[in-house]
């Protein structure tokens, strides 16, 4: 895309990232049914038929700033920064990205490549509805339809986002087979869009999935790196010495990591511990998974002895996935980023200490970097740390009052 132009060498290096087969090193590729070939082949075609046109990237840059509020700033915290001592930390506002966190920037980029492709409806699963809701105000604001499917435990934990999906005009569909959860309604959303690929297109929510979606995705999502390169520079005169973000599936991550690849900048992804090391405690992909095959494509990934994705768990429902995309797994090998872990408790006490210090209520997900960079800043007593706060809170609010409490002394 036109960023392209400001991006530097991470541009020259990444040219060459994916290959034409969607690999990263050993990583991605497209592990699909004979059935699903000839359309995923069809949006490969598509993609990089629009990715360089200035049609199409100027309706995107237009979109960014009048419907979804881009750029979104960078914002020193300077009381956290003293309270906690140690390097600076500055914080990447995402959350003040409409609908309150980094998805809608790729959703609005598939939403608008259905559109250029003719594509009636998107097609998608959900886990916590998080996507769900992004996609569907994709879809509402492009005049498509939105199918989104959904487990049915998830239909009901996740209430509101299932009424907000409903009220932009998506159908949920729910998923009764299996556990009901996540993994069914992948299944089940595969199952629509072969049914249905003439008029449809399936719309992955993170750097997952089959090529090309991780290449798709991160370069919808490089836009946050871009901005905070240059407003971190702009503010400080400097690059960050460390920049940290949170890895579900890697999205926000890759989003902010692409724009300081070839800087002499330390990249940190964080991924969750949940309650402990023990399977089906945690997911922290990178940490104690290995190489496997999940959703179409190749990556580090929990697993049981039989291959098959292990449970996971995390208290923050946008990093609780077994998988993790394919650019980050060739990142991790080369040596380029470290991956570490923040605990479900690391992330409720940053979640806490942001709110009170600087007024921001956090997604959790986006606690866990925080949770990390605050470690991180002590280690390094002087420096700067950049962190992509990937989402604001509000979504999370229910879930902390009733395992946490407010986080007044006493009460939890
Ligand atoms: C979904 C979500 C994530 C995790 O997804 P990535 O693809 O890893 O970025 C992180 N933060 C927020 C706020 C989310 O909603």
């Amino acid at each position: 895309m036109a960023e392209h132009e400001t991006q530097g060498g991470a541009t020259r290096r990444q040219a060459t990232l994916p290959d034409e087969q969607g690999r990263f090193g050993e990583y991605g590729g497209q592990y699909l049914p004979p059935q699903l070939e000839e359309p995923f082949a069809e949006i490969v075609r598509a993609y990089h038929e629009i990715e360089n046109d200035a049609a199409f990237i100027a309706e995107l840059r237009y979109l960014r700033t009048h419907f979804q509020g881009r750029p979104t700033p960078v914002y020193h915290a300077r009381t956290l920064s003293l309270e906690n001592g140690g390097a600076q930390i500055y914080l990447k506002r995402e959350d003040l990205n409409h609908t309150g966190a980094h998805k809608l920037n790729h959703c609005m980029g598939e939403g608008l490549l259905a559109k250029y492709m003719g594509k009636k409806k998107l097609i998608a699963e959900t886990g916590a509805g998080q996507h769900g809701v992004a996609l569907a105000t994709a879809a509402a604001h492009f005049g498509l339809e939105c199918e989104i499917h959904m487990g049915e435990v998830d239909i009901e934990k996740q209430a509101p986002n299932v009424s907000r999906m409903k009220l932009l005009g998506a159908t949920v569909v729910p998923v009764s087979h299996g556990l009901r959860t996540l993994k069914e309604a992948v299944d089940s959303a595969f199952e629509a869009y072969l049914a249905d690929y003439d008029r449809s297109i399936y719309c992955i929510g993170s750097v997952v999935g089959p090529h090309p979606f991780p290449l798709m995705v991160r370069d919808f999502q490089r836009v946050v790196g871009i901005e905070a390169r240059e407003q971190f520079a702009e503010m400080t005169g400097n690059l960050p010495d460390v920049v940290e973000a949170c890895v579900g599936g890697g999205s926000n991550a890759i989003g902010i990591f692409t724009a300081f690849l070839d800087d002499p900048v330390e990249l940190v992804g964080v991924e969750p511990l949940g309650r402990g090391e023990a399977v089906g405690d945690h997911a922290a992909t990178m940490t104690y998974g290995r190489e496997g095959i999940i959703h179409g494509f190749k990556c580090y990934l929990l697993q049981n002895e039989d291959g098959s994705p292990a449970p996971v768990y995390s208290c923050a429902s946008g990093l609780d996935y077994p998988g993790v995309g394919p650019e980050h797994s060739y990142l991790k090998d080369a040596g380029r980023v470290d991956y570490v872990t923040a605990s479900d408790d690391d992330a409720r006490d940053a979640f806490f200490k942001l709110s009170r210090l600087e007024g921001l209520i956090p997604a959790l997900e986006s606690a866990h970097a925080v949770a990390h960079a605050l470690v991180k800043a002590r280690e390094m007593k002087t420096g700067t740390v950049l962190v992509n706060l990937s989402g604001r809170g509000d979504k999370d609010l229910d879930y902390v009052i009733e395992h946490w409490g407010t986080g007044e002394p006493g009460d939890d």
